[in-house]
Order: structure tokens, then sequence, then C-alpha cells
């Protein structure tokens, strides 16, 4: 099984000429995010991945979970990784010094994320919903439960988990069933959640269950929904542990993949909990929480992306089969050119996504330290424009890659021991939780484009123009390719917005077209400006090979993934012309 080595080249070229990082180490608050500062993180973060994350996913996998004496037992190796993590301070890095936090740019954790996903993804989520916790809370909480309860979320002793989703709640989550009845100081919650991820294990000490619930008298629909704090342990005034609530785990879901993460019904029996925010918002507290996993998720997909085509890379060098074209011998199937075809396509979407997605993580920072309304509303807007494209797109093209992993392995690959197939397994998830796909393509049409008459999309695409204008000369011929696909871009917006005013049916028809065309023409955006910033660097007299490696990824990418742009937009047209938009009875003929 192949080791995995974070790509630290690739990541801070990202950091630096996508995501802007050394304008952000210049915001007041950000010193401390110096290039060595930058450098020595991502160094110490890697090798941690490497040496100590990444050695229990294969292990985990086979182990899986057990729901034993009414807790979860995970494998026994997680317990120890997760401790040198909380030790490590890694959950603490972007979070508020007055809480143990580091106080480091959001934007710096989250190539160290990746690092986790890509070494164990089913670990993974266990940090990753405790530092969307650690977000909601700051945002949402009161001083008395963010003094109480984020200084141990922070440092790692206390985990915590994200309870939206009911047997009839899922994309719906205006029928949420939970209860919560007013007692004195505190709130008693009952009701049964699916699908929690980590709802309970033995890794900290206690667990901070974020819950969706109803009050008494709350309205029906969205409006009615609170959120609430609730400890697998009450948490005395001095904040030791006290008794057990009732919060349980009741069973655990045998899945496709992430075996070694626990996915738990989660029992709520009269449970202790706290408001969190004001009663009937709860769906927009937890919505801060959820802009934050769904920026994640996206990032789990580049995460098992590169694991995935780290493997079949050295499957390639090492798999002898016949002789390549011009050779007489048997040799490395890398010589074969669809072979090259597959690890080159698997490669470059997975450096355009990470490039979407650190981008996009770097504009919440550049909101948060703005010097201007307008520069605030700036950032937050086109990172929440990006949002769907990057948890969207991202998790779909995580599909393709490590399948093609799978597949430049032959039967070797679709056998289990050699752990691509893991990869496969592990990746048909991120399409799924936190709002599927289909719901991120109608927020990316609804929300952020229709809501707002596609201002934000214009300015994005107005960026993606300045970046063909500015692409250097040795780069002429892709910079024409993505001025053409920006083109297209433009056009769907328009006949979005135009299609949208006579024809009610069109957008949520189109919706996930246009989600894979916006990232597409993203991809590409983002990879020749890397392209222009690897031509710039070698000009100065860096010789490092990863330079041309990435001029060769932007050619590659434009010349054979950019042009499925085309194939979007021609779907673009549907409408209610469409089979998805005819009447209920007769789209029941359609499968006749
Ligand atoms: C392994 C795993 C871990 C999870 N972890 C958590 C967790 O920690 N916390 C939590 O609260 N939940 C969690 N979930 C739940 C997850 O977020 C939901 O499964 C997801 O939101 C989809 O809801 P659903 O399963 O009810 O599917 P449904 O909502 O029934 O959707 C079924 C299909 O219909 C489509 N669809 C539904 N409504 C619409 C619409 N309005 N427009 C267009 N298409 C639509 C969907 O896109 C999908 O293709 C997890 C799920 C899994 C499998």
């Amino acid at each position: 099984m192949a080791d995995y080595n974070a790509p630290l080249k690739d990541m801070k070229l990202t950091l630096n000429h996508v995501a802007r990082m050394p304008e952000l180490a210049q915001k007041p608050g950000f010193e401390d995010a110096s290039a060595d500062m930058v450098d020595a993180i991502l160094e110490e973060a890697s090798r941690v991945a490497r040496d100590v994350v990444s050695p229990t996913n294969w292990e985990g996998d086979q182990q899986g979970v057990q729901l034993k004496d009414g807790g979860v037992v995970c494998p026994e190796s997680f317990k120890e990784v997760y401790q040198q993590y909380a030790e490590g301070g890694w959950g603490s890095l972007q979070f508020d010094p007055e809480y143990g936090g580091q106080g480091l740019p959001f934007l710096l954790s989250i190539p160290v994320m990746e690092m986790w996903h890509s070494a164990n993804m089913a670990w993974g989520l266990c940090p990753m919903l405790s530092q969307g916790a650690v977000e909601c809370l700051d945002l949402n909480g009161s001083d008395e439960l963010k003094a109480k309860y984020l200084p141990k979320l922070v440092s790692g002793e206390w985990c915590g988990t994200m309870n939206l989703t009911e047997s009839n709640a899922g994309s719906d989550l205006s029928v949420v069933r939970t209860k919560a009845e007013p007692e004195g100081d505190h709130y008693r919650i009952s009701g049964e959640k699916i699908f929690i991820t980590w709802g309970d294990h033995e890794m900290s000490e206690n667990i901070i269950h974020l819950v969706l619930a109803r009050l008494p008298d709350a309205p029906p629909g969205v409006r009615g929904i609170s959120l609430f704090l609730v400890p697998k342990y009450l948490v005395n005034e001095d904040g030791s542990l006290g008794e057990r609530n009732t919060a349980k785990p009741l069973s655990l879901e045998h899945k496709l993949g992430i075996h070694a993460s626990a996915t738990c019904v989660m029992g709520f029996d009269n449970a202790i909990g706290y408001l969190v925010g004001e009663p009937n918002r709860g769906l927009a507290c937890m919505f801060t929480m959820m802009n934050n996993a769904r920026l994640s998720v996206g990032l789990q997909g580049v995460s098992i992306s590169e694991r995935a085509y780290q493997q079949a890379l050295e499957y390639a060098f090492e798999r002898i089969q016949g002789p390549a074209v011009g050779t007489k011998e048997a040799g490395p199937i890398i010589r074969h050119a669809d072979v090259r075809r597959m690890l080159l396509t698997m490669k470059t979407l997975t450096e355009a996504g990470r490039a979407i997605a650190y981008d996009a993580c770097g504009s919440l920072d550049f909101a948060t330290k703005a010097d201007s309304d307008e520069a605030k509303a700036r950032e937050q807007t086109r990172a929440a424009l990006l949002t769907p494209i990057v948890k969207g797109w991202c998790t779909e093209v995580a599909q393709e890659v490590t399948s093609l992993g799978v597949q430049v392995h032959g039967g070797m690959g679709y056998v289990e021991e050699t752990g691509a197939a893991q990869h496969y397994r592990d990746a048909r998830i991120l399409p799924i939780y936190e709002g599927t796909n289909g719901i991120q393509a109608l927020d990316l049409v609804g929300r952020k484009t229709l809501m707002d008459k596609g201002a934000a999309l214009a300015v994005l695409i107005e960026e993606m123009r300045g970046a063909v204008a500015s692409a250097d000369p040795s780069l002429t011929a892709q910079a024409k390719q993505l001025e053409e696909a920006v083109n297209g871009l433009e056009k769907a917006r328009e006949l979005l917005l135009s299609g949208a005013e006579t024809d009610a049916v069109l957008p949520g028809a189109i919706a996930y077209n246009f989600m894979m065309l916006a990232g597409y023409v993203c991809g590409g955006w983002e990879l020749l400006r890397q392209a222009s910033a690897a031509v710039e660097l070698a000009a100065q007299g860096d010789d490092d090979p990863y330079l041309q490696a990435k001029q060769e990824s932007a050619r590659f990418y434009m010349a054979h993934l950019l042009p499925r742009w085309k194939g979007f937009a021609d779907m673009l047209n549907d409408g209610s012309q469409s089979i998805m938009a005819l009447p209920e009875e007769q789209f029941a003929s359609a499968w006749q």
C-alpha cells in the first residue's frame, strides 16, 4: 500500500499564488502567519499525516466500528492518533486566542485539514465536525456557553457533532420533529436523529452535540427550529465532568465506505440541553456550521483524490506489462499513453479542485479582516458563490478520480488489498452528505445567482478575464481556451437569468449542469493562474521541475478536461421542454 506524502509544493503554490496568503499575513492579527511559520506548520503536519495518521487508514477500514455496552468502540489506533492531534494543537490553529486558539488564518488550517483527510478520511471527520461546532458556537453562543465549552473544544479535549438529520427530515429540515421543553435554565430534548457522524466514541472525554429541535410553541417549518447544545457528560460549574446525559447512540449504520467512522442513530431521551442563539433561529445558526462543513467536504474530495492519485502513480511505476510503442521489452505501465491519460486526469482535476477550495477559504479570512464594509461584503459574496462549486464539483470529480485510481490498478484495483478500492468506496459519501450535490446545484443557481441577478457571478467572470489577460505569453494557447470557456459561462449566466423569468422549471432542470460547467471553468481559471505563477517563478531562477509540471498540468487540463464545459452548456436549454418538467402522470410514462 502506498504511503501518503502531502503535496507540499502544490499546497504552497496554491496558498501563495491563488489564495493570497502573503497578503493575508500582512493583515493585523495575522502577523504570525509569516512564510517561515506557514512552512514549518505544513512540514510538521505532513510528518504527522504520513507517520501517525495514514498508517491507520487501511487497518481502520478493516476493523470498522462497533457498538458495545451502549458506547461506540472505534479502531484501537484512533485514540492514540487523536491524542497526538489534540496535544499537537492541530485543532486550534485558526481559533480565537481568547478560547485557547492560535489566531492563525482559517486558510492555513485548510492544507492541514486536507492532509488529515488524505491520510484517513474516516478519522478526519471527527476533527472536522469539532471545528464546525467551534465556529458555530463562537458565532452564535452566549458568553456563558462560550466560556464553558469553547476552551475544551478548541483544545481538542472535547469533540463536537452535528445532529440535523431525522428519518423523515434529510434534505428538507423543515420537518424536524425532535422536541425541546423548557425546564429552568435549560431544556429537555427528546427525539431520534439518524446518520450522526462520530455521534459517540472514546477518543475524547466529552462530546458536545449541536442538535436541531422544536420548542413547544414553535411555528411549523424552518422558522420553528432552534439549536441546542447537548453534552454527552454534563459539565459542572467548575468545568469538571458531571453525570452522563441521556443522549446515546442506539445503533450504527453499515455503510459502503468510511467503515471506520461511526455513523450513529442517536437517541435523546429527555436529555439536558442549552439553547444556542435565538429561539426559532436554529437553522440560521446551524448554517454557519454547515457552510464551513460544505467547504470541508469539498476539501475531502480533493484529499481523497490526492490519495488515490498517489497510490495509482506508485503502482503505475511498479506494475510491469507488455512493451509500449517504440520499445521491445515489457516495462512499467506508466509507459502507456492511456495510463498517462488516466494519471494526468486524476492529477489535474485534483490540483484544480485544491485551488478552488483554498481560494474560497482565503476569501473568508479576507472578509474577517476587511477594512471596509464593501470589502467584507465582496469577499463574503465571493466565498458564498464558490462554496457550492467547491462542495459539488470537487466531490463529483472525486468520483471520477478514485474510479480511475481503481482502473490504473486493473484487476488489482477491484480487489481490496491494494487499497485503491477503499478510496473509491470512501469517496462515494461525498456527494451525499452536507447537502446532496443536487441541493448544492440548486443553491448555486438560486440563492447564489438568481437572487442577486447574477451580480456575484459577473464579478467572478471578470476576475477570470483578468487572469486570461495577464497570462504569460507562453500560455497564450491555454488562455485562449479558457477565454472561450469563460464566454460560455457568461452565456449560461444570461440564459439562466432570462430563462428563469418566464420558466419556473428551468433553474432546477439545469442546476446540476450549470454547477458542473461553472466547476470546470473555475478549475481552468485557477490552473491558468497557477501556471502563470510557475512561469514567473521559473523566470526568477527557480529550477524546481515542479514548476514545469504545473505548466504541463494547465496544458493537459485545458486540452482534455476544460472542453467538457461545452457538453454541460449544451444541456442548458432544456427547461420546461425537459422530461424533468413533465407533470408527474406524464413523467411516469417515461419509464415504460
Ligand atoms: C455516512 C453519513 C454521514 C452523515 N453524517 C451526518 C451528520 O453528522 N449529521 C447530520 O445531521 N446528518 C448526517 N448525514 C445525513 C446527510 O446529510 C443526509 O443523508 C443528506 O442531507 C441527504 O438527506 P437524505 O439522506 O434524507 O436524502 P433525501 O433528502 O431523501 O434525498 C434523496 C435524493 O433526492 C434528492 N432531493 C431531495 N430533495 C430535493 C430537492 N428539494 N430538490 C432536488 N433534489 C432533491 C437528493 O438530492 C437525493 O438525490 C450523514 C449521512 C451519511 C450517509
